[in-house]
């Protein structure tokens, strides 16, 4: 009887016991976050950089890691997280999004953004847009206050001076260093006008910027926004705008952004294509990415992708020399890279 009492008052304090360890580490688990960005891929290699524009990317890299993981740690939204994140590469002259977009062919700032939530799936883009600041606070209104998921050129910048974003002249998003590379694309052109070849960046060098990010809540969020491609035409757009190419987000898979030509990451649905093989398939992120960029690169594509998943893994994958990269995470992880063998 004793022992009765004994093993059954034991096995009580051990189930308490185990009761508080697992209470614990659940409430670990819900601090875990982790964040990942992007500031473009391309043929970006170190006899190609100066000193002073490797330290200006890493620093800039650096502070838009720091405006996320700030959130974060503070139990922030993923969503938070990702736009903090995105204006900061934004406003910096060096990338191509925001401030220091490329110009299209008539010398133009057309800038295209999308945000997304991956616990609700919804989403806001804008393409062409000319006027506001932050195009990802843009993206972000079209999710959050319309009915829409696309908005437009004067349409995105009407909806956006509603909303009372903050707008900026021309002048704002212009560079010298983004007009010389316009004109040097032009002097440098071969084909005749109209060739498929005529409006192409044969360098790639793509300076879009992206945040993908999971929050304590283990939710995901995506953000991406860019200037697209230099002296681009026609009213074109690229993958970033388009929900499911350059950009998506899903709680039962993880949160994309992509970086590259936009083309081929459009004919793909790259983002969504590496969520599904996560969801159907059950590929974890890196794998997943990597499968994705391999096909793309089969078609000709060229780029790169940021990943992270609702359980806190994240991955990168590109197929070019360098990718402005960084990520971060409650274990302590944190870490930019701009050349293809940094880890
Ligand atoms: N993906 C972008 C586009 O095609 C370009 C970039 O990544 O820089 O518009």
């Amino acid at each position: 009887m004793f022992k009765t009492l004994f093993t059954a008052i034991a096995t009580l304090s051990l189930g308490s016991t185990a009761l508080a360890e697992e209470k614990k580490a659940d409430s670990m688990e819900e601090k875990n976050w982790s964040l990942v960005i992007h500031g473009g891929a391309g043929v970006i290699k170190r006899e190609r950089i100066t000193a002073e524009k490797d330290a200006e990317v890493r620093a800039a890299l650096n502070r838009a890691l720091e405006a996320g993981s700030a959130i974060l740690a503070q139990g922030g939204t993923s969503m938070d997280a990702v736009e903090a994140a995105v204006v900061v590469l934004e406003d910096d002259p060096n990338f191509n999004a925001g401030r220091g977009s490329v110009f299209t062919y008539k010398g133009r700032n057309e800038m295209d953004a999308a945000f997304m939530d991956g616990e609700t799936r919804e989403a806001g883009a804008v393409a062409g847009s000319t006027t506001t600041k932050n195009p990802i606070k843009l993206a972000r209104a079209v999710k959050d206050e319309s009915p829409h998921v696309l908005l437009s050129r004067d349409g995105a910048n009407e909806f956006a001076v509603l909303r009372g974003l903050e707008q900026a002249g021309p002048q704002w998003f212009a560079t010298d260093e983004r007009y010389r590379q316009l004109e040097e694309l032009k002097a440098r052109q071969t084909g005749k006008d109209g060739d498929k070849v005529s409006y192409f960046d044969i360098d790639m060098k793509y300076g879009t910027v992206g945040a993908v990010a999971v929050d304590q809540g283990g939710n995901v969020a995506a953000g991406t926004s860019t200037g697209g491609l230099t002296g681009k035409r026609w009213g074109r757009i690229g993958d970033s705008p388009i929900i499911g190419a350059g950009t998506y987000a899903d709680n039962r898979a993880c949160a994309i952004s992509a970086t590259g030509a936009g083309e081929y990451y459009i004919r793909l649905g790259v983002a969504h294509e590496i969520c599904a093989r996560m969801r159907f398939k059950g590929e974890d992120a890196k794998t997943a990415a990597d499968k994705v960029m391999e096909e793309l690169g089969e078609l000709g594509g060229t780029g790169g992708v940021i990943v992270a998943a609702p359980d806190g893994t994240f991955a990168w994958s590109f197929n070019t020399p360098g990718m402005y990269r960084g990520k971060a995470n409650s274990a302590g992880v944190k870490m930019v890279g701009i050349y293809g063998d940094e880890e």
